[in-house]
């Protein structure tokens, strides 16, 4: 197998993908199957699959991350794997090198390495399906912080509340007022549940909205107004070249073509219009990116 061979996959609540690339880049390995139960069972398919790729090393990418502090795996909504020295078991049972990495930071490092990113020196994404995720790459570079904890957009403090906002609704994180309690799936469910008493998935809602239901229509607008203060905010913090979104709200253009007029009012010039993209990898982002957490720019 030749050393230029760069894989990667990436462990997901509902399937594990691993993929496989030349040195040009072609894809020599694709397959996806589904995430078993059992945590036991989840390292076993891993390294199967790893096996499988051929490659002389390998990057890993998963929801959540390994403590530096302990070096257990924490936050990870395939929970079996939370409290798991998930890392050290993946690298002895593999056999091989291994990276793990968050499974945003992945989206991230692929979307800036040939994605929707590709060309940008500062790249800061956004991954908005059921939570809100987030990955930060600056010069080719996955910004992973002191901690492990940078980019954590999701649980940074929804940026200058209103009414509308309050009161703050509690995070699991276990603080008030986290960003993924308002823009997020599960975000928009809870304000539209707030205001009509009927819990819907983010799905439902979009539905209705676009149907023209009033209720529906206004809790999309308060989606849009909260994600265009946070990435003002962004702006104000580190003014990123492009905002990548991927995940499946990024589908709607309120989120993505219509916000960098709407997030430009709260830079604090109030002049500074971010650019703004959706995600071109889809779903193969996760293992995308893990294939290239071997050859980032260091
Ligand atoms: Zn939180």
């Amino acid at each position: 197998v030749p050393e230029s061979v760069r894989a990667g996959i990436d462990v997901g609540g509902t399937k594990i993908h691993a993929m496989a690339f030349a040195g040009d880049g072609a894809v020599i390995f694709d397959k996806r199957i589904v995430t078993p139960k059992d945590y036991g069972a989840i390292v076993q398919a891993v390294a199967v699959l790893a096996d499988e790729t051929g490659a002389a090393r390998i990057g890993i990418g998963a929801p959540g991350s390994s403590s530096p502090v302990n070096g257990l795996w924490r936050n990870a909504n395939i929970v079996v794997c939370n409290g798991q020295p998930f890392h050290q078991d993946l690298a002895q049972t593999i056999g091989i090198p291994i990276k793990t990495e968050n499974d945003a930071n992945c989206f991230a490092l692929s979307e800036a390495f040939d994605g929707a990113g590709q060309g940008h020196d500062v790249v800061a994404f956004f991954t908005i399906g059921t939570g809100l995720g987030g990955g930060l790459v600056v010069g080719g570079r996955l910004i992973g912080g002191a901690h492990g904890e940078a980019a954590e957009f999701g649980h940074t403090g929804l940026p200058w509340p209103d009414a509308e906002d309050l009161p703050l609704i509690p995070c699991f994180c276990g603080k008030n007022g986290c960003t993924e309690m308002y823009v997020s799936g599960t975000g928009l469910s809870k304000d539209y549940a707030l205001r009509n008493g009927v819990t819907l998935t983010g799905l439902e809602i979009i539905r209705r909205a676009r149907a023209g239901e009033d209720v529906a229509i206004a809790a999309l607008t308060r989606l849009q107004l909260r994600f265009a203060r946070v990435c003002g905010n962004l702006v104000n913090m580190i003014d990123p070249d492009i905002i990548v979104m991927g995940g499946g709200l990024a589908q709607l253009p309120e989120l993505v073509e219509e916000l960098s007029p709407i997030a430009m009012r709260y830079s604090f010039s109030g002049t500074a219009e971010p650019k703004i993209a959706r995600a071109k990898h889809g779903d193969s982002s996760g293992a995308r990116g893990a294939s290239l957490l071997w050859q980032q720019r260091s």
